[in-house]
C-alpha cells in the first residue's frame, strides 16, 4: 500500500513513520510512504507558496497552484491517472477520522494525503482535488502532518503482514465496537496489587468471558456513546 502526502513539512512526516512499526513496514516493503514537498512547487524564486487572504482576515492561505502542481507529480510520477486514488485533506472541518475508516482505507492501494498549513488551502484547489475531508479531533492544530502521520499509522497497522505474528489488530479497542479489556503481564503480584486470578486459570472460556464483561463495563463508563451503540446493535444482550 502507498501513501503519498503532500506537505510543507516532510521530514517530519518520514521521520516520524520511519520509527517502529510503520518503519519495519517500509523497510519490509509491505507499505511505502512517499512526501512530496509543496515548497518545490512554488511559483517564485523564494518557495514562496502562501498569500494574503481575499477579503481580509488574519493568517496567510497555502495558493492553490503549488498544491495543484504538487498532486500532478504524484499523479503522473506514479502512473495513478486512471486509478484516481482517493485525495484526503486533513482538516478540523472534516469527517471525524475512527477504525471503521481506518479499515476501508487499509484496502486501497494508493491514497494521498494533503497537509494543510497556516490558515489552510485556497478553496479552489480543495474543490478540485479533494475526494475526503477528514479531520481527528474537535480541535485546532498547526499543520496537518501530524493527523497525516495518525492516519498512516492507524492504517497501515490493518495492512496484512504489518503487525507481526505477537501483534494483532483483533480484540483491540474500537474491533467489534466496545473498548479493550484490562490487560496485565509478569510479575503476578506488583506492588501488592495481583493479577485477576482468572486471567492465570488457564481456563479459555472463563477468561473470555472475564474480559468480555471488562470490555463491556469499561465501555459503559468511558464511553457511554459506544455502549448505547453496542447495546442496540446486540440487543440480545440486553
Ligand atoms: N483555518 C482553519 C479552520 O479554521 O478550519 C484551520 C487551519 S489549521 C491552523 C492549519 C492546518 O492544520 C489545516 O489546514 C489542516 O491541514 C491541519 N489541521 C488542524 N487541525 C486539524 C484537525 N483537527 N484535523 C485534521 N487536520 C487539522
Amino acid at each position: 500500500m502507498n501513501f503519498h502526502i503532500m506537505t510543507l513539512f516532510p521530514d517530519m512526516v518520514s521521520n516520524g513513520l520511519s520509527e517502529s512499526i510503520t518503519g519495519r513496514a517500509i523497510n519490509n516493503n509491505l507499505i511505502s510512504v512517499n512526501t512530496v514537498n509543496i515548497r518545490n512547487f512554488a511559483g517564485n524564486k523564494y518557495g514562496h507558496v502562501d498569500d494574503y487572504t481575499y477579503g481580509g482576515g488574519a493568517g496567510m492561505l497555502m495558493q492553490a497552484e503549488p498544491v495543484y502542481k504538487a498532486y500532478q507529480s504524484i499523479i503522473d510520477n506514479n502512473n495513478l491517472a486512471d486509478k484516481k486514488p482517493r485525495v484526503l485533506y486533513m482538516t478540523p472541518q472534516g469527517t471525524p477520522f475512527n477504525q471503521r475508516m481506518a479499515e476501508e482505507l487499509s484496502k486501497e492501494e494508493d491514497i494521498i494525503l494533503l497537509c494543510g498549513h497556516y490558515e489552510g488551502i485556497d478553496e479552489r484547489v480543495l474543490e478540485m482535488i479533494v475526494t475526503d475531508n477528514v479531520s481527528i479531533g474537535d480541535f485546532v492544530l498547526t499543520g496537518g502532518e501530524l493527523p497525516a502521520m495518525m492516519i498512516v499509522d492507524a492504517v497501515s497497522r490493518l495492512v496484512p503482514g504489518v503487525l507481526g505474528g505477537e501483534e494483532s489488530a483483533v480484540y483491540e479497542s474500537f474491533y467489534d465496537g466496545l473498548l479493550e479489556y484490562p490487560q496485565y503481564t509478569r510479575p503476578e503480584v506488583f506492588m501488592g496489587k495481583e493479577v485477576p486470578k482468572v486471567l492465570l486459570s488457564g481456563h479459555h472460556k472463563n477468561i473470555e468471558k472475564w474480559r468480555y464483561e471488562q470490555s463491556l463495563q469499561r465501555t459503559k463508563e468511558r464511553r457511554p456513546d459506544l455502549y448505547e451503540k453496542y447495546m442496540i446493535e446486540h440487543e440480545e444482550n440486553r
